[in-house]
């Protein structure tokens, strides 16, 4: 059997990190060909030395003679910069790219890799929540497939195989509340970078679990999910399911209601996008329900989380309005680890520059980058003037 072949972007977060457990767990199945990093030029130097792709990518290009100088005498070309990325993400000779990049900078690889016809693997929701209806369009016209990594999106997609589509009344998303689920408002203010980062539930990366806490995450996956699901916003709910053991539901025109279960492990998801359609024998930690004493879900408390309320709006609004959201929360985010601005300054900014900015109507990939611009330029002057 022909070995799949996979271009790894992002392979050194974790995500990342997890398709590489995926791959070693299967070697006979799955072939890394090209890998790239963001800045970690030691683990992405690792790990080349290790799965022997063609050729690896690193952006941050002050370590480009570092990681050739390790991987030259290998035989492992290395390219370096946003257009090395960019470069690997079009090449011919692989079947399917993962796309594990975090935030803004994943949408051009998402974009350029499409393009180029091929299959996604996608963990960057960010792509979907900044340009869902031309990733879309540009699926359709080059004939390629797109296959969700994100836990939420990959149980609502189980849950469809074998439905049709006009069957489906709504999905249910559903979500852990993160570390602040029971935390009083008032205390918002006094939240800090090191609670933030402690999920209850999941181990990701940092830009994921401060979405988590201010529960943007739900908002951009509920954006991610009409995109990938094609449906209407009033069609996506989401519930509070401090567990994290139901990994979301879909809900059909005859009221059965089909759930996706499992341990929070994102090589669960991430198996089942590389492999599909087919399952993994894998043997990771498995459910048990001699274990679980109860299962039990709670309403998402609007006032202390607006991000949810933000996502709706932009949904509703349309053209570059979830592009500005997405934008300006990741800015946000990191200013926020920078202890640059507060906690509750995340959805704040992002809901002043939702009134401030001008939104595109059916934009173009120059528009969607125009907008990152402007958002950009925003949330410095915003940043500048609190000093
Ligand atoms: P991490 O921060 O752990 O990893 C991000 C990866 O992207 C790293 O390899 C990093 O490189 C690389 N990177 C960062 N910036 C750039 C850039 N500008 N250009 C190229 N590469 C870059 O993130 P996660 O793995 O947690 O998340 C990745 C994506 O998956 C996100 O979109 C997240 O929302 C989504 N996701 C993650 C889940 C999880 O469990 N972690 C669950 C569901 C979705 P380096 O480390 O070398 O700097």
């Amino acid at each position: 059997m022909n070995k799949k072949k996979l271009t790894l972007l992002g392979s050194t977060g974790s995500i990342g990190q997890n398709t590489l457990h995926i791959v070693s767990a299967k070697p006979e199945l799955f072939d890394i060909v090209y890998l790239s990093a963001g800045k970690n030029a030691d683990l992405l130097i690792e790990q080349a030395k290790r799965f022997r792709p063609k050729a690896v990518a690193i952006a941050d290009e002050s370590q480009f003679l570092n990681v050739e100088n390790e991987l030259k005498s290998v035989g492992i070309e290395v390219l370096s910069g946003r257009e090395g990325i960019y470069e690997l993400s079009e090449r011919a000779d692989v079947d399917m790219v993962v796309n594990a990049i975090v935030g803004v900078g994943g949408l051009i690889p998402s974009y350029r890799a499409i393009s180029a016809g091929k299959d996604i693997a996608l963990s960057n929701k960010e792509s979907l929540v900044m340009a869902g209806d031309l990733i879309n369009h540009l699926l359709a016209e080059k004939n390629a497939k797109l296959f969700p990594i994100d836990s939420e999106h990959s149980a609502v997609w189980q849950c469809l195989q074998g439905e049709k589509p006009e069957t489906v009344r709504r999905i249910i998303l559903t979500g852990s509340g993160g570390p602040f689920r029971e935390l009083p408002l008032e205390k918002f203010s006094s939240i800090t970078p090191e609670s933030a980062l402690k999920h209850p539930t999941w181990n990701m990366g940092r830009k994921i679990t401060i979405d988590s806490a201010s529960l943007m995450n739900k908002g951009l996956e509920i954006i991610e999910a009409r995109w990938l699901f094609d449906l209407r916003p009033e069609q996506i709910d989401v519930v509070i399911h401090p567990q994290s053991i139901i990994h979301s539901m879909v809900e059909f025109i005859d009221g059965s209601v089909k759930a996706q279960l499992g341990v929070p492990d994102m090589k669960l998801p991430i198996q089942y996008a590389l492999n599909f359609p087919e399952r993994l024998p894998l043997k990771w930690e498995n459910l048990d329900f001699g274990k679980i004493s109860h299962l039990t879900f709670e309403p998402l408390d609007i006032q202390k989380f607006p991000a949810v309320r933000l996502a709706y709006e932009t949904l509703k609004r349309g053209g570059t309005a979830s592009a500005i959201l997405n934008v300006v929360n990741e800015l946000a985010v990191y200013a926020f680890l920078d202890r640059r601005i507060g906690f509750t300054d995340i959805p704040d900014l992002v809901e002043k520059a939702l009134g401030a900015l001008p939104i595109v109507d059916h934009p173009t990939i120059s528009d969607v980058l125009q907008t990152v611009e402007s958002g950009r330029e925003f949330f410095e002057r915003q940043i500048y003037s609190k000093r």
